[in-house]
């Protein structure tokens, strides 16, 4: 039977671990962590994405600040806001909701938030300490989730592996990386490679994917092409790990329905371990997200 890896069940496992920090924080700061949030616009999924957020805050013991600006603010508001989160004390961390309305460049904003605030772990700096192997900043909260259900499976597929310190190593085992995103595909690719695994890229101009894919230990999809991996990519030996997710409309259900990149029915018997949509990466980066948190407030602290 192939191991179905429920991302609920380790996302609450990761909450945990993060309410334990939390907790033992607020003593040593006299307050409770606490995380920015900025929204600028109506768009209605970021509005419920940042509501999910800020309930997983709340549930772990994490404040949160909202700070919500119009869709036609202008980049001088949003420059000033974030250097005043950024100067704030009682802030830790700060997370810019994305997507921006169509004036703002995401990727200058994301610059401006300190690098020791950075929730996200999209700054520039912390990405550039990921790629020089250093474990004390924060990473991007998707990839972290990622190999975080990676060692979880192979704590129960391979329990003689020892995860006192969370960093397993992957030797030996063949990773294949469907999709090159600043957001997901090369930060997954590095970890991966940093905990030993022989690392393969794949992106949209690779010739014969599904010979590829079908070498891999290890497989992450982060294409947004529902359904793209099917039983003609996997093998036996495969843990495979769906990051995709596209809304797209089911005919006979007559409603829109989250589709992964894996199809997930004709290939969960034919691997040895695999993710649904929902339920396996999402709610891993809402965790890894709270993670960040405490740990940006614990650096603050020892420094
Ligand atoms: P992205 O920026 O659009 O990048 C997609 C990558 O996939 C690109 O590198 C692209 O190759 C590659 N690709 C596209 N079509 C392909 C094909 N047919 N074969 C092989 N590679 C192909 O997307 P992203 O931000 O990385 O996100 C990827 C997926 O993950 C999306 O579905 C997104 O919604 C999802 N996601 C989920 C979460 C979560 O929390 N669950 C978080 C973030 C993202 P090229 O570089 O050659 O164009």
């Amino acid at each position: 039977m192939p191991l179905i890896i429920d991302g609920k069940e380790i996302a609450k496992k990761v909450k945990l671990e993060v309410a334990n920090k939390a907790s033992q924080l607020s003593v040593k700061l006299g307050r409770a962590p606490c995380l920015a949030v900025v929204l600028v616009g109506d768009d209605p999924a970021s509005h419920s994405y940042v509501k999910n957020k800020e309930r997983a805050a709340k549930e772990v013991g994490i404040a949160t600040k909202q700070t919500n600006l119009p869709a036609n603010v202008t980049a001088e508001v949003l420059e000033k806001t974030l250097t005043e989160l950024n100067n704030n004390l009682e802030i830790d961390a700060i997370l810019l909701q994305l997507p921006l309305p169509k004036h703002l460049k995401s990727d200058y904003f994301l610059e401006l938030i300190s690098p020791s605030k950075d929730a996200d772990g999209l700054h520039s700096f912390n990405q550039g300490e990921l790629l020089k192997g250093n474990k004390s900043v924060v990473r991007p909260c998707t990839p972290s989730g990622v190999i975080r259900l990676i060692d979880e499976a192979l704590e129960i597929l391979e329990p003689n592996h020892s995860l006192t310190n969370r960093d397993i190593s992957y030797a030996g085992k063949t990773a294949v990386v469907v999709g090159r995103s600043v957001l997901v595909g090369k930060p997954v690719a590095l970890q991966l490679l940093e905990r030993d695994a022989t690392v393969f890229m794949a992106h949209s101009k690779t010739p014969n994917l599904s010979a590829v894919c079908q070498t891999a230990d290890i497989l992450v999809a982060a294409c947004g092409q529902p359904n793209l991996i099917n039983a003609e990519f996997v093998n036996p030996n495969c843990i495979v790990i769906d990051v995709g997710t596209t809304r797209v409309f089911h005919e006979s259900e007559k409603r829109y329905v989250l589709a992964g990149d894996v199809d997930f029915e004709s290939t969960k018997e034919l691997v040895r371990a695999i993710t649904p949509v929902p339920g396996g990466v999402g709610p891993m980066t809402v965790a890894m997200l709270l993670s960040n948190t405490v740990k940006l407030a614990e650096v603050k602290l020892q420094s």
